[in-house]
């Protein structure tokens, strides 16, 4: 045998799944030398082509399939849940958690730690419940309560609770990102891929980048996290004994505000640059965008990019929802105060991701 630890990662393709492989895969990760099983919905894309990572086609939606392709895995040591279905659908996302845990936690003896991925609509609700709640109040710390309002989150929590119990020893840690910074063109929620590809359509259309979010978004202070760094808090819980079965945020550690983002992007792209003007009336990003499919399609054929659907790699109605948002940044004390002392500079990690997503060829 030579590794000491089995992951696996479902939701492999996604934002934060790529960077879990990546990251597993290095030869001094903690816990390592690690070997690796992916889980995703699609066939292996191309640009994740390690050969040490096992990939693993498999509708975890369906128990049937999901018994069949991963109840040969009886070396798991670990699972990294990243994955979601792309609705907020509580019955759907939590019949998909507990397909999995229900066939890995009887057949995988040395079975250690249970990661789930949640997020900060922990305390602001879910997209769809939005307005019928007020959100707690932020910097949002980790034993707020619920709010009382359905939310799949609540559901994934006590699904992970509750079926980790069956087995002595195990243990888990929930996971409550802010906004994500990544590469992969397969998350259904990259917030980089979306503004650089919007950037991209502005600079093929001889157009300035316009900021077509609200005053407030544009000033105000707000976090995120690199991917790396999430998939370092992960790894970093699944191995401390202090951070054992309970949650945690995760930030980069600092702020930033999308007046100065907006103006590295548009640096990036080498464009124009409209920030918010005053009294500008409300524009959607999603609207701008409409019926761009073919304009993609035209951009990744003249500069030869890896081929991606406009739909698949951008989430325009994200930039709506980031762009009228307000105050929502995230408290790291709880996973400092355990150990966890590791941060990113949030202007770095947006640099890093678009520099990584043009290295990949997903952006011109
Ligand atoms: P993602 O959209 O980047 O990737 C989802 C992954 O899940 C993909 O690999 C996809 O193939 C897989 N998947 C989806 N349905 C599947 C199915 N039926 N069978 C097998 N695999 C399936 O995911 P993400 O953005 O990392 O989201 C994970 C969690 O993190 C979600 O709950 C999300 O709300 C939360 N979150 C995301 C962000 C963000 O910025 N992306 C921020 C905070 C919280």
């Amino acid at each position: 045998k030579d590794y000491n630890s089995a992951a696996l990662i479902v939701g492999i393709t996604g934002i934060v799944g790529s960077s879990l492989a990546e990251m597993l895969l290095l030869p001094d990760t903690p816990g390592g030398p690690w070997k690796v099983y992916g889980v995703a919905r699609r066939p292996r894309p191309t640009w994740l082509s390690d050969r040490r990572l096992n990939y693993i086609q498999c509708d975890i939606s369906n128990s049937k399939e999901t018994i069949s392709k991963l109840s040969p895995l009886t070396d798991i040591t670990h699972i990294f849940y990243v994955c979601w279905v792309g609705s907020e659908d509580c019955d759907l996302n939590g019949s998909m958690f507990r397909n999995v845990l229900r066939v890995v936690i009887p057949i995988a003896p040395n079975l250690q730690h249970v990661c789930l991925q949640t997020g900060i609509k922990y305390y602001l609700g879910v997209f769809d419940e939005r307005y019928k709640q007020e959100p707690h109040d932020s910097p949002f710390t980790e034993d707020l309560p619920r709010l009382p309002i359905p939310n799949f989150y609540y559901d994934l929590e006590d699904i992970l609770a509750e079926e980790t119990k069956a087995k002595l020893g195990l243990t888990w840690s929930a996971h409550r990102p802010a906004l994500v910074f990544g590469f992969s063109p397969c998350s259904m929620m990259n917030m980089v891929s979306t503004i650089s590809v919007y950037a991209t359509i502005c600079k093929h259309e001889n157009k300035p980048l316009v900021y077509p979010g609200s005053d407030f978004s544009w000033d105000c202070y707000y976090d995120v996290v690199d991917a790396d760094l999430l998939a370092e808090q992960q790894i970093w819980a699944s191995m401390e004994p202090k951070a054992k079965n309970q949650a945690f945020n995760c930030s980069n550690g600092d702020v930033f505000r999308w007046k100065h983002m907006w103006k590295i992007l548009a640096e990036q792209f080498g464009l124009e640059m409209v920030g918010y003007r005053k009294g500008q009336k409300e524009t959607s990003m999603a609207e701008l965008m409409k019926g761009k499919e073919p304009v993609w399609d035209e951009i990744v054929k003249k500069h030869n990019l890896v081929p991606t659907k406009l739909n698949d790699i951008a989430a325009f109605w994200l930039a709506d929802v980031v762009f009228y948002s307000d105050n929502r940044v995230s408290c790291m004390n709880k996973s400092k105060e355990l150990g966890f002392l590791r941060f990113k500079d949030s202007t770095k990690s947006f640099l890093d991701s678009i520099e990584k997503m043009r290295a990949y060829r997903f952006i011109p």
